[in-house]
């Protein structure tokens, strides 16, 4: 969309706000009518973005001139609306105007708003039916992809009264076949965490810590970069989501991140919930509850701990003195001098594989059907285009309903949807050690800056044989569409970052695990799906008969903690009802607000060219 800012706006917030989509004439301000009309009829903005509303001739002459825009105004506001967003209608077009809020630049909240007022215009839900089925039958859903996502999904929609076939191209998880044949949740490492954090907006330098945020793709793993895949070999969809990632401005990284955030308080009482309600689900999972945030750097750690006092997650601070006494385990840790500082937090961690084997056995309970090694190929659609099936093999899925959560693996079958090329690849390692005497007790984040494994997640958790162990998981490849595109150096390069960080937190262990073979024989690694925007994606299509085919995914290093949120959300859209996910995750937010027209088209015309 095209914006208009017409407000003078502070020198240190501009460069992060001009873009191509926006027009600044901070002139306009104290010009006549005339002018304001000039540039309103002739430059055509979308939105106009002022501290005073122009005339109203001015803006009915606006509205002649952009009979097909969607227009709106946003003014700055003034703290004679302190506490109340005003929104009214002004010569016909509809004013918004801002709150101040000390926590945000007043130059920036214009911007923010618009954003917001845009996304709820543009990304509304169509239909808003509730999926019916014929008499005396439950409605069914049809779901693609068996990993974490769609699991928990599966769980909440069979509680509805959902009838529920679900197809994976994977075996069945409880099989344990080799790693590698796995997607992301079964295939990576047997631990995962939920934390208020997690899935952290990692376009947003503030909250990560990652310097370097803006050219990340430039280097190789290897080089402390992101890129595990071959950059000089990268096709169009590949080299847009990087244009994309890189051009979130830090001001709407910011408004993701608190999205994101939102998603993640969303589903804390939900995995409250089931912890409490379905102890089925949890048995024999080593289910940890708290966890510990290591920090290395000082800025940091003091960044960190406002952040999760704001958001409700800390529960105490630690000095290096204070962790030791508190966790022997971690005395070596401090001793070599990496960590500054630690807190605790809100949060948990399990087994996930024995977590997905309860959450299986207790749908086939309660009567899901499942069909393992099923590669679901394509969405078909009848000639107006409304879905119709799914193809598998040689014969076609029907059902009132699909949930497509497809993890990395979903390009071919996303094709033609808002959702294509929008999921790609960022991988992770994992290594286990054992956790010897004296035992950790809590997982672990750890924050070692600027190393390549500067984020780090240690699971107190147990393996097949019941010993304890600590798993390791961390780091971040970008394998772009396709999960099998990895550089053998590099990948090696991040197993080598994880040994260098065990071998400094815990190197007993490190030397126990590399004597008896288990450093080498756990590693393994896995990819989480990504977006450029590091918001999830969620996106209705309307079929047949008042039902939907839902898309889910891309939730980076959140998919286990958000869920259940998600879960929320795809049974509100079966029910005909709102949940803010589907617009906040919403293919196209990004990309709508911050071009004028299709970016994706503009990349590839000079591809073309
Ligand atoms: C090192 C590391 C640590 C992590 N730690 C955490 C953590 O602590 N907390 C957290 O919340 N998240 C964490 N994550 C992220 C989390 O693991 C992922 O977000 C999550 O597992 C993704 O689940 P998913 O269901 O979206 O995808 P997947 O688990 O990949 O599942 C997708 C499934 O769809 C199937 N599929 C795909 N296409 C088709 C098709 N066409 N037909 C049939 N089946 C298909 C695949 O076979 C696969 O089984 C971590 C990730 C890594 C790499």
């Amino acid at each position: 969309m095209r914006i208009l800012i017409t407000y003078p706006v502070a020198e240190d917030v501009l460069l992060g706000i001009l873009n191509d989509n926006v027009i600044y004439r901070p002139d306009l301000q104290t010009k006549g009518d005339r002018f304001v009309t000039k540039a309103l009829t002739e430059l055509r903005p979308d939105v106009l973005i002022a501290q005073k509303l122009p005339d109203e001739q001015v803006v009915k002459s606006w509205v002649l001139a952009t009979p097909d825009s969607a227009r709106f105004i946003v003014q700055k506001g003034n703290s004679q609306y302190a506490g109340e967003a005003k929104h009214f209608s002004f010569a016909g077009v509809p004013v918004f105007t801002t709150v101040p809020d000390d926590r945000i630049h007043p130059d920036i909240q214009p911007l923010i708003l618009a954003e917001r007022v845009h996304t709820k215009r543009s990304h509304v839900l169509g239909g808003g039916k509730k999926s019916v089925a014929s008499a005396n039958q439950k409605v069914s859903v049809a779901l693609v992809g068996a990993g974490i996502v769609n699991l928990i999904t599966a769980y909440y929609l069979t509680k509805a009264g959902y009838s529920i076939a679900m197809y994976d191209a994977s075996p069945d998880p409880r099989k344990s076949e080799h790693w590698s044949k796995y997607g992301c949740t079964r295939g990576g490492g047997d631990a995962r965490m939920f934390t208020l954090t997690e899935a952290d907006n990692y376009n947003d330098k503030d909250f990560t810590a990652i310097s370097h945020f803006n050219n990340l793709f430039d280097s190789k793993v290897s080089e402390s970069g992101w890129m595990i895949c071959d950059k000089n070999n990268i096709s169009i969809p590949e080299k847009t989501w990087i244009h994309e990632y890189e051009a979130v401005p830090p001001y709407l990284a910011n408004v993701y991140n608190n999205d994101i955030l939102s998603f993640n308080h969303e589903s804390h009482p939900l995995w409250e919930d089931l912890i409490e309600n379905a102890s089925e689900l949890f048995q024999d999972v080593e289910l940890r509850e708290g966890i510990v945030r290591l920090y290395s750097d000082e800025s940091h750690y003091r960044e960190s701990i406002e952040r999760h006092r704001e958001i409700k997650s800390l529960r105490c601070t630690l000095t290096p003195e204070e962790l030791i006494e508190k966790y022997p385990a971690l005395a070596d840790a401090c001793a070599s001098g990496l960590v500054v500082g630690a807190i605790e937090v809100v949060g948990f961690t399990l087994n996930v594989h024995k977590f997905i084997e309860n959450l299986l056995d207790s749908l086939e309970r309660l009567g899901i059907q499942c069909f393992w090694n099923q590669s679901v190929k394509k969405i078909i659609r009848d000639d107006h285009g409304v879905v119709i099936g799914l193809v598998s093999g040689n014969h076609t899925i029907t059902a009132d309903n699909y949930v497509i959560s497809p993890g990395v693996y979903g390009s071919e079958l996303l094709r033609g949807t808002q959702a294509e090329n929008k999921i790609q690849g960022v991988l992770g390692c994992w290594m286990v050690v054992p956790n010897l005497a004296p035992k950790l007790k809590h997982s672990l984040k750890i924050a070692r800056k600027d190393h390549i494994t500067e984020d780090a997640n240690v699971t107190v958790a147990t393996d097949s044989e019941g010993e304890d162990i600590l798993i390791f998981g961390s780091g971040y490849g970008y394998t772009g569409l396709d999960p099998n595109n990895i550089l053998p150096d590099d990948l090696e390069a991040m197993y080598c970052g994880i040994e260098d960080s065990l071998k400094h937190y815990f190197p007993a262990a490190y030397e126990a695990a590399k004597q008896n073979g288990l450093l080498k024989a756990s590693r393994r690694y896995c990819v989480r799906p990504w977006t450029s925007t590091s918001l999830g994606v969620f996106e209705v299509v309307e079929v047949a008969r008042d039902g939907k085919l839902i898309v889910t995914g891309g939730h980076n290093t959140g998919g286990f903690t958000q869920s259940p949120a998600i879960a929320n959300a795809v049974l509100a859209a079966l029910q005909g009802e709102f949940h803010s996910m589907h617009q906040l995750y919403h293919p196209n937010r990004f990309t709508s607000f911050y071009y004028e027209i299709p970016h994706r088209h503009i990349l590839e015309t000079i591809a073309v060219g």
